[in-house]
């Protein structure tokens, strides 16, 4: 049984990485019909937050990427909640992870290491400038009880320690192949605090080892735990501490950003609530940011998620960094937004037709109108916020006053042009094709193409340049409301 978790920090808000990690796991779980565990790893009071905890599932929730086993059911209205291996949340399992600790230490897998920050900051230094590796040195290894004793009364306290085996850590990563990691490069690392917190060095693998996890896939930042969570599932499987297998790890590529440096969570572009502020659908994203590393055929970019689950093999995730590119992640929300059923685009531009996204007041909001035009904004959309501004002139009492567009399309002599088509516009038949005639003859008798000649009459009547195509807005709008907005700007 495939059991994969997503075991993310309440740290911050929700960045695209760490849901590129959700969505592998995802996609992985339900290709082999297996779990998806949701664990939080709030282990850190300082930097944990509960905002960000309700934002986690928030996210999750809106992406669709349903878990299996959590804090709480994916579907919050049926009020169940978490699994047999709960709680998820890794703050309500501090006895666990200390009894497992003092099992280690019994055992002699870890022990208490008494060296304070500034010993251990000069020795590795010290090393350095010997050229030998800086890595924790094994001070404390073997301590014998006296020595323990006379630390303690010198007032000391102390960090445990897992010990490392001597020999190398080898492993098939799924996304990299065989990996050997050298002892003298992993080195004896902390579990527990001074103060007795653990610390995510113990807390990741055990419960791990506790939910019966079978496949790690996370980012390569991870890498380098990865020998040393090994090692500490050896020794849990010896104490009897959970299944007793090891799981198999992959480690997804780095995601890149501006100037090929690695996206940082801090970078604007990477914080999921932009792409839901701005109206990305989920499958948009979704599909976008699996491509950060997969791919479902070569030439390929568009699948909806259950042609991914279909097809989501780890073996065929790329080591290679990936390159974020957000003109690319529009395009391919856009594509979602033009493929979709049309009643479908109309329900999801719900929440931008209203305040306090809209500008217009609600009791100007027509549904027809708008329903009349969706069709043609659906194809030219690039994410959902952009429908205000493609209909907002539907709705305002007077369109938008958008300088710029008004300096480019009111040059010399467009009042002239403006005036003539006002002339024809009023006696023609309101139908698309007729009101697209009337311009096209008042451009003729002042030498100007279509495109030139229309753009005076656009500006008057939507306050901007571009837009949705001009004539059925025209249509929609009604001859009243665009004579006058024609009168407006001729006075
Ligand atoms: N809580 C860890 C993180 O967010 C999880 C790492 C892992 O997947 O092992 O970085």
């Amino acid at each position: 049984d495939v059991r994969v978790r997503f075991c993310p920090s309440p740290t911050g808000n929700p960045h695209v990485g760490l849901i590129r990690t959700a969505l592998f796991n995802w996609a992985f779980a339900r290709h082999h019909g297996g779990t998806l565990v949701f664990r939080i790893e709030d282990t850190d009071a300082a930097r944990d937050t509960e905002e960000s905890y309700e934002q986690l599932l928030d996210a999750m929730r809106w992406l669709g990427l349903d878990w299996d086993e959590g804090p709480t059911a994916f579907d919050a209205a049926s009020g169940g909640s978490g699994g047999p291996h709960g709680p998820y949340r890794q703050s309500q399992r501090t006895e666990i992870y200390a009894d497992v600790a003092a099992r280690l230490q019994e055992g002699g897998f870890a022990y208490p290491c008494y060296c304070t920050a500034e010993e251990l900051d000069a020795r590795r230094e010290a090393a350095r400038k010997a050229g030998r590796p800086s890595g924790y040195d094994g001070k404390c290894r073997e301590l014998t009880a006296e020595q323990i004793a006379a630390y303690e009364a010198e007032g000391r306290t102390h960090i445990v320690r897992f010990r490392m085996p001597d020999e190398p850590i080898t492993f098939t990563d799924l996304v990299r192949g065989e990996l050997t990691f050298s002892p003298e490069n992993v080195t004896d690392y902390g579990i527990v605090r001074a103060n007795g917190a653990p610390l995510y060095t113990l807390v990741n693998p055990v419960d791990d080892a506790l939910m019966e996890i079978t496949h790690v896939l996370r980012g390569e930042d991870l890498l380098s735990s990865t020998p040393r969570q090994i090692a500490l599932y050896r020794a849990l499987a010896e104490l009897g501490v959970g299944a007793g297998t090891i799981p198999a790890f992959g480690h997804l590529p780095y995601v890149m950003g501006e100037g090929n440096k690695k996206l940082s969570k801090r970078d604007p572009q990477a914080s999921l609530n932009l792409y839901r502020e701005r109206g990305f659908l989920p499958q948009g994203l979704l599909n976008y940011l699996a491509l950060l590393g997969w791919s479902i055929a070569e030439d390929r970019d568009i699948f909806s998620l259950d042609e991914m689950i279909a097809a989501f093999e780890i073996s065929d995730v790329n080591a290679n960094p990936a390159r974020f590119d957000l003109k690319k992640c529009e395009a391919i929300n856009a594509t979602h937004l033009r493929e979709m059923p049309p009643g479908d685009f109309i329900s999801a531009c719900e929440p931008w037709l209203h305040a306090p996204f809209a500008p217009w007041r609600e009791e100007s909001f027509d549904r027809a109108a708008f329903e009349e035009l969706a069709p043609l904004a659906q194809t030219r959309l690039t994410v959902l916020s952009d429908i205000t501004a493609n209909v907002d002139f539907l709705f305002l009492d007077e369109p938008v006053e958008d300088e710029a567009s008004w300096a480019k399309a009111m040059k010399p002599g467009a009042e002239d042009v403006l005036r003539t088509a006002r002339t024809k516009l009023a006696d023609a038949d309101w139908k698309a094709e007729a009101l697209k005639e009337a311009v096209l003859a008042a451009g003729e008798e002042h030498g100007l193409k279509l495109g030139k000649a229309q753009a005076p009459v656009r500006v008057a009547v939507t306050g901007r340049t571009v837009g949705l195509p001009l004539f059925e807005s025209l249509e929609v709008l009604g001859r009243e409301r665009t004579l006058a907005r024609v009168d407006a700007a001729l006075e």
